[in-house]
């Protein structure tokens, strides 16, 4: 059904870049995203805070996705567990990673994390655009590249505990089961569904100078792409250490974070689905993934 219908699709968008006026492709399924973005900030995920049953629930809706996709296991499952302390308590936490092999011998991972802050006063935080748009939108590109293979192998990594101090991220980078050394891109999103000026942040090209031509290449349409955020002496706040690409960048590995600027409803009970901006979010989505690939295909 899903393969189907993706069929038909891309054979309308094949015919609709012929016709004048269609500038901007749409690669990716925006129902589907949406329906994942919805779910994953339901009431029902109680707000996805690490060891929570509603960090469960999102995890275990992750990994049957990536399950239905057909994305392969590192190991026996796609749960990387890990622990660290909290306070005076030592938490679990579970990365979620599977892959797609390329034919090179290196590989990009794609990582967002699906925790949130979970609840307080029993008042849930749904973190709808922080940060269940960039887990959503993962699973859609995770869908696209097994349908359209990648040069490189493309891990792609639902994280656990970003909110917690990037606690998913640095177990990753540490993980023995997975081979650091042929990594050589992290592509992270945290929050890219809600800004009213169609503007996208794109942080790290100051400290990886030779990936900002293959993004700047790409024909943005309505949405403007704003390099920057990377640096400490512009006065816009330096985000190179505040998510889960830091841990990366502190390995050596070049990374490249999409998101959006701090907005109203960042960490209030307000980031829910009805407040996001879904034309922005999945244009936004299509954008990213055509910057995937053309690092996937410009890169050795
Ligand atoms: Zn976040």
């Amino acid at each position: 059904m899903k393969t189907s219908l993706r069929f038909i699709l891309s054979a309308i968008l094949t015919f609709s870049l012929l016709t004048p006026g269609f500038s901007q492709e749409e690669y990716l399924d925006r129902e589907f995203m949406l329906d994942d973005l919805r779910k994953l900030s339901h009431d029902a995920a109680e707000g996805r805070e690490t060891g929570t049953r509603g960090a469960e629930a999102a995890r275990r809706y992750i990994a049957g996705s990536f399950k239905t996709t057909g994305l392969k296991k590192l190991n026996k499952g796609y749960l990387h567990d890990f622990q660290f302390e909290s306070g005076d308590k030592t938490i679990t936490g579970h990365n979620i990673v599977g892959y797609i092999k390329g034919e090179l011998g290196t590989a990009i991972v794609i990582t967002a994390h699906y925790d949130g802050l979970g609840m307080r006063d029993s008042v849930i935080y749904n973190g709808a655009d922080d940060n269940a748009s960039g887990v959503a939108a993962m699973l859609s590109m995770a869908d696209f590249f097994k349908q359209n293979k990648p040069k490189h192998t493309l891990v792609f990594a639902a994280l656990d505990a970003e909110e917690k101090g990037l606690q998913g991220s640095k177990a990753f980078v540490e993980d023995d089961r997975i081979p650091m050394d042929a990594v050589i891109l992290n592509i992270n999103m945290d929050m890219i569904s809600n800004n009213n000026k169609n503007e996208l942040h794109i942080a790290g090209t100051s400290h990886y100078p030779n990936l900002k031509p293959f993004i700047e290449e790409i024909d943005t349409g309505v949405i403007r792409f704003k390099f920057g955020h990377d640096t400490p002496d512009l006065g816009q706040g330096d985000w190179t250490n505040s998510s889960d690409h830091a841990p990366f960048h502190a390995k050596g590995i070049p990374f490249i974070y999409f998101g959006v600027e701090d907005h109203e409803h960042y960490h209030k009970p307000t980031d829910t689905f009805e407040n996001i901006n879904a034309p922005f979010f999945a244009k936004v989505a299509n954008l990213i993934l055509e910057a995937i690939m053309r690092l996937d295909q410009g890169l050795d």
